[in-house]
């Protein structure tokens, strides 16, 4: 489960205090798949940032299965909305990067790197390079990456908004089943209602700054899980 308590998260700017995240509370149960929707600048990004351990917040905490977030960790894979792709490794090694970092066997990587390559039909762009490639395709590439690692955790931040209508509703099919066949909890930014709510559980309806939760909207679909939200 992962629990956001009281988290507040401010930036000074010329002496001012600008605060884009108040008392901000969620607790998101193990295996719920939560999207993230709100004006732009209100602060999603921000927030998936500090779940992620890249950022930290100015108050409160969050934890994840009882432990506090301070960093980074293998239980949390993110998704940027910017690119985020090394730029000096080609698409495989890009994908094959967390399974390195797990030591995981030659073998093996190359196994899981050559599925979620097909996942994201990119198959044939294994020995490419990044900068040849379009910003929809990179992003594919950010989502065979974030896949193969397999996090617990998965933090996507408008994974899908490069894709054109066909890959991205191919992308939204396999994710789901991918969800659906795992114990993952998901936020997931998007500002695509429809797709927040094919795919939510629930979905978090975001105040203008500072973020705030201003509607949780239970989605009543058949899913096999148990779903709490506070
Ligand atoms: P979008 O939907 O456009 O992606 P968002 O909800 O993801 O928006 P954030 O990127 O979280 O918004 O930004 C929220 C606010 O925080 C913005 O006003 C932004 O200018 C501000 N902000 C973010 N990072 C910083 C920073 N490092 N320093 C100062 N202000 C920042
Ligand atoms: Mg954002």
């Amino acid at each position: 489960a992962i629990q956001i308590n009281n988290v507040e998260k401010s930036f000074s700017k010329n002496k001012e205090k600008i605060t884009v995240i108040d008392d901000f509370n969620l607790d998101v149960a193990e295996g719920q798949f939560v999207s993230f929707v709100g004006p732009s600048g209100c602060g999603k990004s921000t927030l998936l940032h500090i779940v992620g351990g890249f950022i930290p917040e100015t108050n409160g905490e969050i934890q994840i299965r009882g432990n506090k977030v301070t960093k980074p960790g293998p239980d949390r894979g993110m998704m940027f909305q910017e690119e985020a792709l090394f730029p000096w490794r080609n698409v495989y090694d890009n994908v094959a990067w967390g399974l390195e970092v797990q030591k995981k066997s030659k073998k093996e990587r190359q196994e899981i790197v050559e599925r979620f390559l097909k996942l994201v039909n990119l198959e044939d762009f294994k020995n490419s390079m990044p900068s040849e490639l379009s910003g929809g395709m990179k992003q594919r590439i950010s989502l065979a990456r974030v896949l193969a690692f397999d996090p617990d955790v998965l933090l996507m931040d408008e994974p899908f908004g490069a894709l054109d209508a066909q890959t991205r509703e191919t992308m939204q099919v396999e994710l789901q089943r991918i969800w659906s066949e795992s114990q993952k909890s998901v936020l997931f930014v998007t500002h695509d209602i429809d797709e927040a709510v094919f795919l939510g559980d629930v979905v978090a309806v975001f105040s203008k700054r500072p973020a705030q939760i201003k509607e949780l909207v239970k989605i009543d679909l058949d899913r096999p899980r148990d779903i709490s939200i506070r």
